[in-house]
């Protein structure tokens, strides 16, 4: 067997959404009955290949919109645990909604990196049809677009693609056209970073579909495949659920809340 590198994975919390509502949360949800929200993050993947940023957040003026507060800039948190964000290679993106590709200009070195299916949705006849382009926004994309004139936008174009040696990006589509999760290998074994592929959860454990999707039966199948690909649940680490927040611990008394070490198991309750 082929010895792989090891990465450390740390998970920013920098927004946090108290509650919303079951009908936006679940397809078929109660839109008057208000659930446990959303946290938000972002994501440091530290190893022998240098530093990878994955997902940017959104911009802090959206602080508030539909009760999402932004608790901290991830990249003023990344400089305070010894990441410069200024002089930061690489930004894996998992996928284009805004609360992922907010802040692309705190990277001004990096070179981005996106799926090819996910970069066409964006600007083409995907974004005719209102469900799709709910959660994008078209300054983003301007963005984006941008970095692909400044030739730093590369794409990736395969199913499975190797980042680095113990670092591959799948793409899983569903949540949306291009979504990707990524499997890291890190000191606990292979863990995998879910995006949006997986809200929640409660996803997984009873394919209980989110409210937003570009292909419900591609969402579906990309729970199993996160699943499959992390082995369960504790190597799992779902996009948005609190539960993340309450089972992995912070770097630091410092960090609490804000810098998740997901190197370890989680004490899941
Ligand atoms: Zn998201």
């Amino acid at each position: 067997m082929i010895d792989l590198p090891t990465h450390e994975v740390y998970a920013i919390r920098y927004a946090t959404q108290p509650q919303r509502p079951e009908g936006s949360t679940f397809l078929g949800g109660d839109p008057k009955k208000m659930i446990r929200g959303l946290d938000f993050f972002t994501y440091v993947i530290k190893g022998p290949e240098g530093t990878f940023i994955v997902d940017t957040g959104f911009n802090a003026d959206l602080s508030g919109d539909g009760g999402r507060n932004f608790l901290c800039e991830p990249s003023e948190v990344m400089n305070k645990f010894g990441i410069d964000s200024k002089t930061v290679k690489k930004v894996l993106l998992t996928h284009a909604h805004f609360d992922h590709v907010g802040n692309l200009d705190h990277y001004p070195q990096a070179e981005f990196a996106i799926h090819v299916e996910e970069m066409n949705s964006i600007t083409g006849p995907d974004i005719t049809y209102t469900p799709f382009r709910v959660a994008y926004h078209k300054r983003d994309t301007q963005k984006l677009v941008d970095l692909l004139y400044e030739e730093r936008l590369s794409f990736f174009t395969e199913t499975v693609n190797e980042v680095a040696p113990g670092i591959e990006f799948h793409l899983v589509g569903g949540h949306s056209r291009g979504q990707m999760i990524l499997r890291i290998h890190t000191k606990r074994g292979w863990i995998v970073l879910a995006s949006d592929a997986v809200h929640l959860y409660e996803e997984v454990e009873t394919e209980r579909p989110f409210s937003i999707f570009h292909d419900l039966q591609k969402m579906i199948a990309g729970y199993r495949t996160s699943l499959q690909l992390a082995g369960g649940t504790n190597r799992l680490i779902s996009g948005h659920d609190p539960k993340v927040t309450d089972w992995y611990p912070a770097i630091s008394n410092e960090f609490e809340g804000q810098v998740l070490d997901l190197n370890i198991h989680p004490q899941m309750n």
